[in-house]
């Protein structure tokens, strides 16, 4: 069923304990869009990028059943360009650089065609953006999920909280989790979290996996402990992409179905780690994908006497 999908598109430059890459493929939408499209080809992506994108990688995102018309190319502009270190504890990055450029004073318009898309991801960018675009939906989406980053609370709380409000799903790091509610534990900001708005929370904590509430329900789902994370970069999002791509598929949005969701996200985000930029992510097929779930099964899976 029809997805709608938020976020940045852009370059990143990153440093890891393996290696650099320079101003390769990112971006939010980047990532949550070719991890949805492992599970629905009925994606409809709003961005905006400059005239220096790639127009082999918009082949690319096309080819992979992403609707573009909702890609705004702006002639003689740059996109989006973001810049991080990791440390040697890769849980930890430093931002070096955010330039904005095209984002700056993008005005995003829904296609018409989108306007009725069933689902809604709103990835990490501006939060009147991501309002803006809530507001020009025809139809409440049967599901809203946001994800944002400390960049926004730190220079936008009070429009974040506005959009948080209007969500369903938030999708946040163990840090970020802190900082939104004023809590140190986190089942003390689960509750505090959902007093803002969002039925359900999800708590990304890395290599250490991922946890869902629902009120007093909770869920957590692991990583899958790898020999080698080459760069994290993008596994936010593409767990992001790989639980809405889910419930897209599936139709459902019950929690027992989001705990799967949460799964197939940490799935996706274990294969993203893998290699730079969105590297691994072009070479997945749902046989593969399907056996690194099993991998997770068997990882928490025991008999009790
Ligand atoms: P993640 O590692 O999941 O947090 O996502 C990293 C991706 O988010 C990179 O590809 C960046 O291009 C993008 N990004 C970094 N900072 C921001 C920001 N402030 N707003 C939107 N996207 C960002």
């Amino acid at each position: 069923m029809s997805l709608l999908t938020v976020g940045t598109v852009a370059f990143d430059s990153i440093e890891t304990p393996y290696g650099k890459a320079d101003r390769v493929v990112g971006g939010a939408c980047t990532y949550i869009s070719l991890a949805a499209s492992y599970f629905t080809n009925d994606i409809n992506l709003v961005s905006v990028v400059g005239d220096d994108f790639p127009d082999s990688e918009l082949k690319y995102m096309k080819k992979r059943g992403i609707n573009l018309d909702g890609l705004d190319i702006k002639e003689g502009e740059k996109s989006f360009f973001w810049a991080g270190k990791y440390h040697d504890n890769m849980n930890k990055r430093d931002t070096l650089a955010t330039e904005l450029n095209v984002l700056a004073d993008f005005n995003p318009k829904l296609p018409a065609s989108y306007k009725n898309s069933k689902y809604l991801m709103l990835g990490n960018l501006t939060p009147e953006i991501q309002m803006k675009v809530i507001k020009q939906m025809k139809k409440r989406p049967k599901l809203i999920v946001l994800d944002t980053m400390n960049f926004w609370m730190d220079i936008a709380m009070p429009a974040l909280k506005k959009v948080i409000k209007k969500v369903d799903v938030l999708t946040i790091n163990d840090e970020e989790a802190r900082q939104l509610s004023g809590e140190y534990s986190l089942v003390k900001a689960a509750k505090v979290i959902h007093k803002m708005g969002p039925k359900y929370l999800i708590i990304k904590k890395g290599e250490h996996g991922a946890l869902l509430f629902q009120g007093e329900k909770m869920f957590y789902a692991p990583a899958l402990p790898l020999a080698e994370v080459f760069d994290p970069t993008g596994a936010g999002d593409t767990f992001a992409g790989g639980f809405i791509g889910y419930i897209a598929k599936t139709g459902n949005t019950s929690f027992e179905n989001m705990k799967r969701a949460v799964i197939y996200g940490s799935a996706m985000a274990s294969f993203c780690v893998e290699e730079f930029s969105i590297g691994k992510l072009k070479k997945l097929n749902a046989r593969t994908i399907n056996s690194r779930v099993k991998k997770f099964s068997s990882l928490v899976n025991f008999k009790l006497d």
